[in-house]
């Protein structure tokens, strides 16, 4: 179609807009000094264990406060070197909330560990500790704590359940940079806590993530794990003029780059804006909603300072005609990017067939996946785009309720 002519064409065309662009469920923001940083690494002599890596830890360390902050490939690298580090290997399990992306639960296969599910709550979907305590044998090693969407899990319980069966609390805090929990910031609320710089996440180095930790032994055992299991570094041998190195374990590369790094640190310093504006997104959303009886924002505890990846609401399906892939389509035509997180990880075809999972094993996941959608939530949505999402919410929802 010709764009319109002024004064040709009648209004009503006009208006139709045919080149609005669909709306993402996530999105990165990439500015010209984010470019710039990593153009600036291409022309140094490291691009990769270089000083960009370790400026990005202790930049990431500052940021959440914590110790130690370990720079891998990737969030589901990062999970696999906590489990690692933990020590979680054949026969032993790991109890993982059902709620989760399915990294989550892999990376303790990854270790020839077991995945034990267990349940969330209903309000938050994240993983009650009540129900992660009831899955507790003599072979748990380890809790995975999943700060799903964004909201810090209540940790307080965890550490009492974990310190009574003497057991690590490894948190999977993908969706929670810039979160915090009773005043106390994610990296730093469990044994072990690993992040994701996906572009969907909070901040992005393409792919990349980090492990951060509180104890020296776990952050050096991850160092050598990213790296073969070899006990110096490439720059550190070149510092000391020798060649020497041996390899003490089976370790991997999971090394990330120095230009990734360079993008890392330049999102870093924006990332309290970032967050500020998800939470005002989110309050939006929330006030819009309010009145609604056909679906329902998740619930946020007053303890926690939600880090908002993702924006999920429930829909009540007994008010409403069709069912959720009737409102997950109906939200797609009209251009808004909705999603589902997430398919519960025991009903995924792997893990029943290798650890005999499957339907029932966690009612309460099961059923909220039946019910959730995510919408658009990332930092660069404009608020007109926020209106456009919350009127084709409003819309559908009015259309389907009965
Ligand atoms: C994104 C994500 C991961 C994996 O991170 P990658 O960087 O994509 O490997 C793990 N767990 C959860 C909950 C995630 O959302």
């Amino acid at each position: 179609m010709s764009p319109p002519k002024k004064g040709r064409r009648p209004r009503a065309h006009v208006a139709r807009s045919p080149t609005t662009k669909p709306i993402p469920y996530a999105r990165q923001t990439v500015e010209d000094d984010d470019i710039a940083a990593v153009v600036e690494v291409l022309r140094s002599d490291w691009l990769t264990t270089g000083p960009k890596v370790s400026e990005f830890e202790k930049g990431l360390a500052r940021f959440t406060g914590a110790s130690h902050a370990v720079a891998v490939t990737n969030g589901t690298a990062a999970r696999h070197a906590a489990m690692f580090a933990a020590g979680i290997g054949p026969g032993d399990e790991v109890i993982v909330p059902a709620m989760t992306f399915a990294a989550t639960a892999n990376a303790v296969v990854f270790q020839g560990g077991t995945p034990v599910f267990a349940d969330v709550d209903p309000d938050t979907l994240l993983l009650n500790p009540a129900k992660a305590e009831a899955k507790i044998t003599p072979r748990t090693k380890a809790i995975v704590t999943v700060d799903y969407a964004g909201q810090p899990c209540d940790y307080d319980a965890f550490e009492a359940v974990t310190r009574k069966h003497h057991l690590l609390v490894i948190a999977d805090s993908a969706h929670a940079l810039g979160g915090e929990y009773k005043g106390r910031r994610v990296g730093t609320l469990a044994d072990l806590t690993t992040l994701s710089f996906h572009p969907v996440k909070q901040i992005t180095t393409g792919e990349g993530g980090m492990v951060t930790t509180e104890r020296p032994e776990f952050a050096a055992a991850i160092e050598r794990f990213r790296n073969h299991g070899i006990t110096s570094d490439h720059r550190s041998r070149a510092e000391q003029g020798t060649w020497f190195y041996e390899m003490v374990e089976l370790g991997y590369n999971y090394r990330i780059t120095d230009m990734q790094c360079a993008l890392g640190l330049s999102q870093l310093k924006k990332l309290p804006g970032w967050i500020a504006r998800r939470r005002a997104i989110a309050n939006q959303y929330d006030r819009a909603f309010a009145d609604l009886d056909t679906i329902h924002p998740l619930k946020v505890s007053s303890d926690v300072k939600h880090a908002y990846h993702l924006y999920v609401v429930r829909l009540d399906l007994e008010r409403l005609k069709g069912d959720r892939a009737t409102a997950f389509a109906m939200l797609r035509a009209r251009g808004v990017g909705v999603n589902v997180h997430y398919i519960p990880v025991h009903l995924h075809p792997f893990y029943r067939k290798r650890f005999g999972t499957g339907p029932d094993l966690c009612p309460v996941a099961e059923k909220a996946y039946q019910e959730i959608l995510s919408l658009p939530m990332y930092a660069s949505l404009s608020d007109s785009e926020v209106d456009r999402v919350i009127h084709a919410v409003s819309e559908v929802m009015e259309k389907l309720a009965t």
